[in-house]
C-alpha cells in the first residue's frame, strides 16, 4: 500500500470547504511555514528533492534557488493548472476536492518566493473548477489566510484564478505567460527562463498544481521525512492519472517504488485489463513521452523489474525506456492498433501547434497527412522511412518541446512496432474492410 500524502483526505465529505479541511490539519502547514525564514522553506524543499510534477521533473528547490530578486522589481508565482496533456487529469482532481491543498502550498510557497500577487492559470475546459477555487480563495481570506497581514506576520498575498481559452499550447510556461498578460500564447525562446524574466518581464516561478500541493506536506513533515519516501530521485509520493484498457481508470496516489505490473494488474490500483486481454503497450506519462511495448514495459533491457518512478521508466533511454512525464498512464490492450493510435495523437499535436517554428507547423502537418495515408491502407514502404525521417528533423529543432513531443510517439511507435505499420501498407484491402485491429495481432 502506497503512503498518501496528497489524497488521504480526498474521500473526506465536504473536504473541499475550510471547515472541514481545518478540522483535518489544513493550514498548519502554512501556520508552521510563516514562522520560518523565506531561506529556512526553500532548504526544506530543496532538502525534500521535489521534482517538478508537470512533467519536466524539474528539482523544484533548484527552480527557486534561481528565482532572481532585483532590488524593488515584485515577483510572482504563477500555478500552471493548464492541464491539458492526453490522459493527464490528476490536478483536475486534486483541484475539483482539495481546493485548500493548493492554495495552503501556494500560499507558502508565495511566501518562501516573495510573491504578493500569486496566480491559477487553468485550461478553460476545466469549467466548473475555477468557481470550486475562487470559493476557496474567498474562504481562506476571510480566516486571514490570504490578503493582508496574513495571521498578523506581515505579509500580503493575493491569488487570481485566469480561465485560458482552450489552447494545448498555453501549458507551456512561457506561452502561459503571454497569454496571462493578455496576447497570444506563444511560446518564447529560452533562456531567458521565467526564474528571471517572466510575467511582465519579472522574475517568476512556474510551477505545476501537484508540486506547488506538495509543498504542505513537505513542510509538514519536513524535507527530509518527505525525500525518505520513494527511491533515489524519485523522492515522495507522485499521482498518476491511469486510463485506457484496464479495469479501474483513475487518480492514484503511488510512492514510487511499485512495478509497472504492479500498477497495472493489482486490485489496489488498475486492477488489469478487461475481458482477460493481453497488454500491448503503454504510455506512462502523457502522450508526449514515447509508447513502450509490454515486454519492455513489465521488464527493463536487463531483465529488472521496471518501476513506476523517473528512473526506471527512462532506464535504457529513448531507444527502450520512457518518461514519468506527467503520470497520465494510458494502457493499450491487445486489440489496439498502433498505427491508428499514432495518427490521433499526431492530429492533435498538428492542430496545437502555434506555429511559430516551420519544423513544428510542417512536419506536424506532414505526419499527420503520412500517417492517414499508410492507417487507410494507401501508404507505401517508403512512407515509413519518410515518417521517421520527418520526426528527426522536428525533434531538437523548435521553441518549444511541442516539437519533440510530437515527434517522439512517432519513433516510438516505428521503432518499436515497425511490423504494423509494414502490415498496414501489405494489407490495404483488411485496412479498408475489416477491424483490422483484431485482424493482425
Ligand atoms: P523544461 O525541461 O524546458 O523546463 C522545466 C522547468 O525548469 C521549467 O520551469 C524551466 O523554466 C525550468 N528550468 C530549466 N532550466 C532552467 C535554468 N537553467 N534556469 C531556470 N529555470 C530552468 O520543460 P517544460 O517545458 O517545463 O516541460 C516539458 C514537459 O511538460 C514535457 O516533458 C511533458 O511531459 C510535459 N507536459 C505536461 C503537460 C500537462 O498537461 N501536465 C502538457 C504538455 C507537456
Ligand atoms: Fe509553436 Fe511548435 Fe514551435 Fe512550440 S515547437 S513554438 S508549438 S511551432
Amino acid at each position: 500500500m502506497s503512503k498518501k500524502l496528497l489524497l488521504k483526505d480526498a474521500h473526506i465529505e465536504g473536504i473541499r470547504y475550510l471547515e472541514t479541511y481545518r478540522k483535518q490539519g489544513g493550514y498548519t502547514a502554512a501556520e508552521k511555514a510563516l514562522k520560518m525564514t523565506p531561506d529556512e522553506i526553500l532548504e526544506e524543499v530543496k532538502a525534500s528533492g521535489l521534482r517538478g510534477r508537470g512533467g519536466a521533473g524539474f528539482p523544484t528547490g533548484m527552480k527557486w534557488s534561481f528565482l532572481a530578486k532585483p532590488e524593488g522589481v515584485p515577483r510572482h508565482l504563477v500555478v500552471n493548472a493548464d492541464e491539458s496533456e492526453p490522459g493527464t487529469f490528476k490536478d483536475r482532481y486534486l483541484m475539483e476536492f482539495l481546493p485548500h491543498l493548493l492554495i495552503e502550498g501556494m500560499l507558502i510557497s508565495s511566501y518562501c518566493l516573495g510573491s504578493n500577487v500569486s496566480y491559477i492559470y487553468i485550461r478553460g475546459e476545466y469549467s466548473w473548477i475555477p468557481d470550486i477555487l475562487e470559493e476557496a480563495i474567498e474562504e481562506a481570506k476571510a480566516a486571514g489566510y490570504l490578503g493582508k497581514n496574513i495571521l498578523g506576520t506581515g505579509f500580503d498575498c493575493e491569488i487570481y484564478v485566469q480561465r485560458g481559452g482552450g489552447a494545448y499550447i498555453c501549458g507551456e510556461e512561457t506561452a502561459l505567460l503571454e497569454s496571462l498578460e493578455g496576447k497570444r500564447g506563444n511560446p518564447r525562446l529560452k533562456p531567458p527562463f521565467p526564474a528571471v524574466k517572466g510575467l511582465w518581464e519579472r522574475p517568476t516561478v512556474v510551477n505545476n498544481v501537484e508540486s506547488i500541493a506538495a509543498i504542505v506536506p513537505i513542510i509538514d513533515i519536513t524535507g527530509a521525512e518527505y525525500a525518505k519516501i520513494g527511491v533515489g530521485k524519485s523522492t515522495g509520493t507522485k499521482l498518476i492519472s491511469a486510463c485506457g484498457n484496464i479495469n479501474k481508470p483513475g487518480v492514484y496516489e503511488i510512492d514510487m517504488t511499485i512495478t509497472v505490473e504492479e500498477f497495472i494488474y493489482s486490485d489496489e490500483y488498475c486492477g488489469g485489463i478487461p475481458n482477460g486481454k493481453k497488454l500491448k503497450a503503454c504510455i506512462p506519462g502523457g502522450s508526449s513521452v514515447p509508447i513502450v511495448p509490454a515486454n519492455l514495459l513489465l521488464k527493463t533491457v536487463n531483465g529488472e523489474p521496471r518501476y513506476m518512478n523517473y528512473e526506471s521508466l527512462a532506464d535504457g533511454g529513448f531507444a527502450t525506456g520512457t518518461m514519468m512525464g506527467s503520470g497520465g498512464f494510458i494502457v493499450l490492450d491487445e486489440d489496439q492498433c498502433i498505427v491508428e493510435h499514432t495518427m490521433t495523437l499526431a492530429r492533435f499535436y498538428h492542430h496545437e501547434s502555434c506555429g511559430q517554428c516551420t519544423p513544428c507547423r510542417e512536419g506536424t502537418g506532414w505526419m499527420h497527412k503520412i500517417l492517414k495515408k499508410i492507417e487507410k491502407g494507401e501508404g507505401k514502404m517508403e512512407d515509413i522511412d519518410l515518417l521517421w525521417d520527418i520526426q528527426r528533423k522536428i525533434e531538437g529543432n523548435t521553441i518549444c518541446p511541442l516539437g519533440d513531443a510530437a515527434a517522439w510517439p512517432v519513433a516510438a511507435a516505428i521503432r518499436h512496432f515497425r511490423d504494423e505499420f509494414e502490415w498496414h501498407v501489405k494489407n490495404p484491402e483488411l485496412c479498408q474492410t475489416q477491424n483490422y485491429g483484431l485482424a493482425h495481432y
